[in-house]
Order: structure tokens, then C-alpha cells, then sequence
């Protein structure tokens, strides 16, 4: 399988969609590339009485729709171009979702599975010592990502608060409920998911009732089933995988049961009343709807032809390859694309900072609420660029992302 830099086909989207928009050779330019980048060390204390030096980035990608918002991930495979291409999608899925926040992303190169907590802790700590100048409510709002959580964003206010000496539990979000944090923060990936594939539903005349396999069976899954069944008032879970395995039943499978069998048992394979199949084989099963919610690259040329689906709803982050977009939308097959498909998220991230900042607090299902309109009127936008633009659905949410991006940068008189 063909391997990618993936901020090279971040700037091959973005490049795609400005063709589109006609944008200006300046526009494009700075669309390009990002902003403002640092990158910086963060020296640590670990247990066994050694300094070990540990090398971080932040990215703010764009700035001008308002404060740079993205996570932090620590991760020993980080680069500075892993980052560059995430500040990137931030940015134009924050536009597609139509928040008034930019994009940006930050990671550490580290193995945290190896480290301790207080470790962590101190690498947490140390990295909002080197970014405090560069963050804060007004300017950009990091948030947990891959291996970080609640917990490594309570020591990180903490650490900021500490520096500035003033309250601004909004400078982070995903934050535990007691120090900050939301309701319906969890759910919230899965949830705008799922609103977001029942909006393709209804524009393509697909019954959401219907068979339904899932890729991954962690936070953003376990929710989506649960919710697809909740919000879309039934559908068959026909399929669910795991990083050990994958059970199918032609019936259904019990989404509330599944979750408990995964909680106590780890793992989805055994569950009573399934069959085992292939994790490979989950993806090419006869469903009408496919939630891609584990790795990257899981939809790629090698299997793209044999993919059945009728919609793809890409929880995860890129599980699509370039060349197997192409083969699913030469084939009919609806993705909607993570910008689109997974903005529940950072939607949630920004009621938060919105109820820090006037510190009063939403009920669930307010928030639950507002995140439906947000994403109804998203999706609503993608499926308008895409019968303008005559294109598939990815490149109409870079489409709808890009123009916002740009429109703020020409009125800022940037370009
Ligand atoms: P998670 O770690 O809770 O779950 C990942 C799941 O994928 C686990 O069940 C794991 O066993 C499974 N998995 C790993 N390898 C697999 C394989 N080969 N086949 C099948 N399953 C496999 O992570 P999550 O929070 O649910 O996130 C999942 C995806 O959604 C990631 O790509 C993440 O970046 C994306 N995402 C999550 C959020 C969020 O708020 N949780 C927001 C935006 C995007």
C-alpha cells in the first residue's frame, strides 16, 4: 500500500478545493502552510533520577476565523509534519462546523505507555512552561488527543493558571466537569456522527434503520452504537471490531449488551449469540451504513472495490486513503468525510469554552441540542457545495471549509 506524508495530501485537498473556489495565487499561498509553528524541548525529571529530554510542537495553523483549537497528542511516531497536517484539518473542520475558533494541533515525541504518571505529569507541566506565552482563551485552545485525556488536561490548566495567577479554565477544553469541564463531551464525536449520517440519509433516500457495521469499538464507537440506535430510532449493528477481533450477527447485535461484554470481558470477540469473522472482512460486509471508528488507512486501494456500504461515516481520522476516495466515489459510495463526520468533538470543546467564559453551566441536553443544530446546518452546507461544485462529499466540506477560511482572511485584509 502506497505510504503518505499526510500534510502533503492535507495541501493537495486544500490546493483541490481553491481550484475550485478560484482563489487567488496569494489566498492559496497561505492557505498552504501554517501560520505560526513552535517547536521547542521540555527537559524531565523521570523516576529513576535521570533528565530526559523530550522534544514538542505546537501549530496554529490559522488564526483568522478566531483562537487556534486542536489537541495534544503524545505519540513516539509525532513529526512536525504529523502536526502540521492535523492544525490543518482542525482548521477547516472547525470552519465547516462553522465555530468562530482557527485550527491548531501540538504533540510530544513519547512513549507515555512506558512513562509513569508523575512523569507524565511533568511532561505535562513542561509543556505549557514552553507554550504559555502562545496559548490562552483568546489565542488557542488545545484540548486531549491520542494518549492524553481529562487528567493531563486538569495538570495543564493547573500549570497554566499557576504562571498567569488568574481563574481561565477556558485556555483547555475536555476538561473534567468538576474544574471546567461539559456535559456531553464524551458522546459528542460519535453523537455528531450519527447526526451527520442521518442527514445523508435523508438526502439520498437511505433507510438509517438498516444494517450497520462498526470499525473499532472504543469511546467513538461503543457511542455510535449506542446512539445510532437512540438518535436514527433503530438499525441493525450487523458487525463490531476490535485491535483482538471481530463478531457479526445476520440478527443484529445488542448495542447496550456489546458495550458491557467489551467493559468487563476488553474485547468484543466471544460475545454470546455472535460469530467471529475476520477484522479485514468487517469493512466489505453487505451493510448499508460503515462507521470507520479505529485507525487510519483502514479504507485503502486494496480494498476500496469491495467495499459494499452505502455510506461511509469516517469517525476516525483520515481512514481513507486518496486513492480509495476516488474509488468510492467513482462507485456511488457516500463518505462523509472526518472534517465533517467527527466535528461533534471540537463543537463540544467550544460550547465549553463559551460556558467557561461566562462560567455557567449548560444542562446535557442543552448541549446535546445546540450540537444537532450545529451539525444539522454543517452537513446541510456540505450537501449544497457538493451539488454546486458537482463533486463528492470530501472535497465539498474542503470546499465549505476553505471559502470560510479564506472570506476571513480577505476581510482581515491578510490578502
Ligand atoms: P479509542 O482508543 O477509544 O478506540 C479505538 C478502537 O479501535 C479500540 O476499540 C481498538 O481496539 C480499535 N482498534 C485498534 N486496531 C484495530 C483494528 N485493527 N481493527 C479494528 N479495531 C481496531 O479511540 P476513540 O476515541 O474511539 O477514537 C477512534 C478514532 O476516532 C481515532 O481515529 C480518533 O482520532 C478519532 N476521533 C476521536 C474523537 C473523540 O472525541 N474520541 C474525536 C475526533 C476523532
Amino acid at each position: 500500500m502506497t505510504s503518505y506524508n499526510s500534510f502533503h495530501v492535507t495541501q493537495r485537498q486544500v490546493l483541490e478545493a481553491a481550484r475550485l473556489l478560484h482563489l487567488d495565487a496569494a489566498t492559496i499561498d497561505l492557505l498552504l502552510w501554517p501560520q505560526r509553528e513552535f517547536s521547542f524541548t521540555i527537559p524531565v525529571r523521570m523516576d529513576d533520577g535521570t533528565t530526559k529530554i523530550f522534544h514538542g510542537y505546537r501549530m496554529q495553523y490559522n488564526t483568522a476565523r478566531g483562537p487556534a483549537k486542536g489537541g495534544i497528542r503524545f505519540h513516539p511516531e509525532e513529526t512536525a509534519d504529523t502536526i502540521r497536517a492535523l492544525a490543518s484539518w482542525m482548521t477547516w473542520k472547525t470552519a465547516v462546523a462553522d465555530l468562530p475558533l482557527g485550527g491548531g494541533k501540538g504533540g510530544v515525541v513519547c512513549e507515555p505507555k512506558s512513562m509513569s504518571q508523575r512523569e507524565l505529569e511533568s511532561l505535562s507541566r513542561g509543556y505549557i512552561r514552553a507554550v504559555a506565552e502562545y496559548i490562552g482563551v483568546d489565542k488557542d485552545v488545545p484540548a486531549p488527543d491520542v494518549y492524553t485525556n481529562p487528567q493531563t488536561m486538569a495538570w495543564m490548566m493547573d500549570e497554566y493558571e499557576t504562571i498567569t495567577h488568574r481563574h481561565q479554565p477556558g485556555v483547555l477544553t475536555d476538561k473534567p466537569l468538576q474544574i471546567g469541564g461539559t456535559e456531553g463531551r464524551r458522546s459528542a464525536t460519535a453523537r455528531g456522527g450519527v447526526i451527520a449520517v442521518r442527514e445523508a440519509c435523508r438526502a439520498l433516500g437511505v433507510d438509517p434503520r438498516s444494517r450497520v457495521a462498526i470499525q473499532g469499538f472504543g469511546n467513538a464507537g461503543q457511542r455510535a452504537a449506542l446512539l445510532h440506535q437512540e438518535l436514527l430510532g433503530g438499525g441493525k449493528i450487523v458487525a463490531v471490531s476490535d485491535s483482538r477481533g471481530a463478531v457479526y450477527s445476520a440478527k443484529g447485535l445488542n448495542a447496550k449488551n456489546l458495550v458491557t461484554h467489551k467493559l468487563t470481558t476488553g474485547s468484543v470477540t466471544g460475545f454470546p449469540e455472535s460469530e467471529p469473522i475476520r477484522q479485514d472482512d468487517l469493512l466489505e460486509l453487505d451493510v448499508d451504513i460503515l462507521y470507520p471508528a479505529a485507525l487510519e488507512n483502514a479504507i485503502s486501494e486494496v480494498n476500496a472495490e469491495r467495499i459494499k456500504a452505502r455510506i461511509i461515516c469516517e469517525l476516525a481520522n483520515g481512514p481513507t486513503t486518496p486513492e480509495a476516495d476516488l474509488i468510492l466515489h467513482r462507485r456511488g459510495i457516500h463518505v462523509i468525510p472526518d472534517i465533517l463526520a467527527s466535528a461533534g468533538g471540537v463543537t463540544v470543546s467550544y460550547f465549553e469554552m463559551v460556558q467557561d467564559r461566562y462560567s455557567y453551566f449548560w444542562a446535557e441536553s442543552l448541549v446535546h441540542e445546540r450540537l444537532d443544530a450545529q451539525l444539522t446546518r454543517a452537513s446541510h452546507s456540505v450537501q449544497q457545495a457538493m451539488q454546486e461544485k458537482g463533486t463528492h462529499p470530501r472535497l465539498a466540506a474542503m470546499v465549505v471549509g476553505v471559502a470560510r477560511v479564506a472570506e476571513a482572511c480577505k476581510l482581515r485584509g491578510w490578502v
